[in-house]
């Protein structure tokens, strides 16, 4: 399908959501999984990730020498990053909620967190068993539609990346040897 974005969104992730109502529609078959990869807070250039209307915190930082910016810079151009990402999930729920006759579900996971100058750490990718809590800890954010499952009634629950992959095989009804119930985040 044509891309026909228009608007400010387009030199952003926003792009990413052109026609999604219309394509999911469009797809003949009975299940569908679409698969957006953001690079909302992907450093080092945070402060240029999302339209300016998102500058809600500011001054921000607009150096890719990131030990150049006070650390309340990065930490607001990040946290910009964060609305207009918020402001992306929102746009997604609201594209799903009218798709009354689907069974849907939106799953967020980050692939990292980043370093914002704690202990003079930027950005991300250290070996696990040396980086701080900042670079691993990250969110995990499920919507579901009202005719959908349920989520496992255990909100401490620690998850990870790992429970994708099953909640997902499971949410669109596939069964496979390689399934693990353990994994997965939906009842
Ligand atoms: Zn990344």
């Amino acid at each position: 399908m044509k891309v026909a974005c228009k608007g400010e969104d387009c030199n952003y992730d926003g792009v990413l959501l052109t026609n999604l109502e219309k394509e999911i529609l469009a797809c003949k078959e009975n299940k569908v999984l679409v698969v957006l990869h953001t690079s909302t807070s992907h450093g080092p250039l945070y402060s240029q990730k999302y339209p300016p209307k998102f500058g809600t915190f500011q001054p921000v930082c607009n150096s890719v020498e990131l030990g150049n910016c006070s650390q309340e810079e990065l930490v607001n151009a990040y946290n910009n990053s964060i609305v207009y990402t918020d402001f992306l999930l929102h746009q997604i729920i609201e594209e799903l909620k009218k798709l009354k006759d689907y069974k849907s579900t939106m799953i967020f996971v980050s692939d990292h967190g980043e370093s914002l100058g704690e202990n003079n750490l930027y950005m991300h990718g250290l070996p696990i068993s040396m980086a701080p809590k900042e670079q691993y800890e990250i969110p995990f954010i499920v919507w579901l539609s009202g005719n959908a499952e349920r989520l496992k009634p255990k909100p401490d629950e620690v998850l990870s990346q790992y429970h994708v992959f099953h909640s997902v095989l499971h949410f669109l009804g596939f069964k496979s040897p390689v399934y693990d119930k353990a994994l997965d985040i939906f009842q």
